[in-house]
């Protein structure tokens, strides 16, 4: 049993297999090759493969794709369709009202659908041919520094087999010091490492807006072959209004994917007030309304799960470059929020990072003063342009009642300016208003007709689609930092919101009807990684830590 860790040197390491990592990882080896430079890259996963925990739409502008592989579709690029018109729609319970004017950044014709747990999986592929040591499931618990304590020198990854106590069982393996020059962050939204990093001083600058977020619950349905989408005009519909109603941000989506299947989803802006919002009821809510059950009509669900993604944009990214480390994708929140799209702006940022790091090697100077070029490359590319457009979109778009549609309308008129240029964002944590009164929490008794098991799951169903698993025998990876707080202040105030927005059923409250004492009952093998719970619990009391490398879901299509 090998209970020390071993260290292992490379040039470059980068934390993530999203396609910020991925893209950033290519364009190096190219770089690297083209300047007949010889680099050690390794890159981890903490997923059982590359994609496992990948979901997103996915409608992707292709600009990004283009330049990395001009000859991609000649490399197997695996295409769902492409988007052959836009169908924008308000939805009332019952009624559906085309929305005649689409917004220049939702103009999506001649982009690709895809799915980003296949897409990432082609790039973890080309990037391993190209020579990147792609090593899935490992996850990066912890960042280490040089002995100036601010200097990144590498990851360290979480050990395997441990018991709930924290002790070594027979099978238990040490993780492992992985030592890089340069070490590229690219954990998506809400990334654990970047957090911690986020706590320390003299990393990223203060006085930044704080990151806010969205979450999604998406499916896949196989449909019927004579389906909705063989003669629509369109086949990438968004939706806006039910069933979240107009002060709750979000909307729904349904695009056209190969083999007459759908991909489906509804998003929650985390800036929403009701504690009682209960995110897997509204998706089925929406499922449910007569349009969109029109379109996925016989269909069945293939798989399912849940992500959060960073939406404040511009405002909100931190600062890009620190001594020996680099920021790309979602974790540094790169997204165009109101086009609703962050894939081709987080590759695009990998891209860019890759050829600061060239220049690193090259100069052989890894601090701040060589890095920092990669902040000044991002400035002068169309990915800050298009991100800078979209400067003030999600603070306007968490905006309630009858301003919203001035505040949201000021965008378009003025290049993003809006009514006001920086408009202020709020911690998406803060935003819950207390309830007026104590409810009981009563167990939802729907209708048994409500689910078919089949193309309406309920959320155990949806959870064992998502192929998610976590040894049960660990100790929690959600870490509650004060038990008490949940029922003496977020039971009494808000009931316990994580029992409602958590997608996986990871928190359960029961109420002992004698004592009428709650408790707080957790479920970690349930969890899908969406990480709203670290975002969104209105005591900052629970802390989402990467469980051992290689579990959580297992997307195939998502
Ligand atoms: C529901 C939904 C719909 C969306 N729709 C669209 C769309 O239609 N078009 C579009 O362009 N964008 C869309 N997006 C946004 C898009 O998916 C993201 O912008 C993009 O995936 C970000 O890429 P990334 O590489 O930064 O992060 P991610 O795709 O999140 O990848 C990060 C990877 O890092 C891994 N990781 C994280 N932490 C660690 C760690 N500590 N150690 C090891 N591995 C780690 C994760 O498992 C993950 O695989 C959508 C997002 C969601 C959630």
């Amino acid at each position: 049993m090998v209970t020390q860790n071993e260290k292992i040197e490379f040039d470059v390491l980068f934390i993530g297999g999203g396609p910020a990592n991925l893209a950033g990882a290519i364009k190096l080896m190219q770089l690297a090759r083209q300047n007949n430079l010889e680099l050690e890259v390794a890159l981890i996963e903490k997923g059982s493969q590359i994609g496992s925990h990948a979901l997103s739409g996915a409608i992707m502008n292709p600009i990004a794709l283009k330049e990395l592989l001009p000859d991609y579709q000649k490399k197997g690029y695996p295409l769902e369709t492409i988007v052959k018109g836009d169908g924008f729609q308000f939805l009332t319970n019952q009624k559906n009202i085309p929305i005649p004017v689409i917004p220049g950044e939702m103009h999506n014709k001649g982009y690709h659908i895809i799915s980003l747990a296949k897409f990432t999986r082609w790039l973890g592929s080309l990037a391993e041919e190209m020579g990147v040591n792609i090593l899935p499931g490992f996850a990066g618990t912890k960042v280490l520094y040089g002995l100036d304590g601010k200097t990144v020198i590498g990851v360290q990854t979480g050990p395997k087999g441990l018991d709930k106590k924290g002790k070594h069982k027979s099978n238990y393996e040490a993780g492992f010091d992985l030592m890089a020059k340069i070490t590229v962050f690219g954990e998506g939204a809400r990334g654990n490492l970047v957090k911690d990093m986020g706590a320390r001083p003299g990393i990223f600058k203060k006085k930044k807006m704080p990151q806010i977020f969205e979450t999604g619950i998406k499916e896949v349905i196989q449909l019927p072959e004579d389906n909705f989408f063989k003669t629509a005009p369109y086949n990438d519909i968004h939706t806006l209004g039910y069933p979240l109603g107009l002060n709750t941000p979000g909307g729904g989506f349904i695009y056209e994917m190969a083999d007459n299947k759908a991909s489906i989803g509804l998003i929650i802006g985390l800036s929403y007030e009701k504690p009682l919002l209960d995110f897997y009821d509204e998706f089925i809510k929406f499922k449910k309304h007569p349009l969109i059950a029109g379109i996925i009509k016989d269909g069945k669900v293939l798989e399912q799960g849940a992500r959060a993604v960073s939406t404040g944009g511009l405002f909100t990214i931190p600062k890009l470059f620190s001594n020996g480390a680099l920021f790309a994708g979602g974790s540094a929140a790169m997204h165009n929020a109101p086009g609703l799209k962050g894939i081709h702006l987080s590759m695009k940022s990998g891209m860019l990072a890759a050829q600061t790091i060239l220049r690193a090697f090259q100069k052989k100077d890894f601090s701040e003063k060589t890095l920092c070029s990669y902040d000044e490359n991002f400035k002068k590319s169309w990915a800050f342009k298009e991100i800078q457009k979209g400067r003030n979109f999600s603070q306007a778009l968490a905006k309630k009642g009858i301003l919203k549609p001035v505040y949201l309308g000021a965008q378009y008129f003025t290049n993003g300016r809006g009514i006001r240029d920086s408009m202020p964002l709020i911690k998406d944590a803060a935003t819950l208003k207390p309830l007026k009164k104590e409810i009981s929490i009563k167990k939802k008794n729907f209708d048994k007709n409500y689910f078919d098991d089949i193309l309406y799951v309920n959320k155990l169903t949806g959870i064992y689609l998502s192929k998610t698993k976590h040894r049960e025998d660990q100790a929690c990876h959600l870490i509650i930092k004060d038990q008490a707080i949940c029922i003496d202040k977020c039971y009494k105030t808000y009931q316990c919101p994580c029992t409602k927005f958590c997608p996986g059923n990871v928190y359960e409250i029961e109420v002992n009807e004698n004592s009428r004492q709650p408790r707080l009952i957790l479920n970690p093998a349930n969890c899908l990684h969406c990480k709203t719970c670290d975002i969104k619990d209105p005591y900052n009391n629970i802390l989402w830590t990467c469980p051992e490398g290689g579990e959580g879901p297992d997307y195939t299509i998502l």
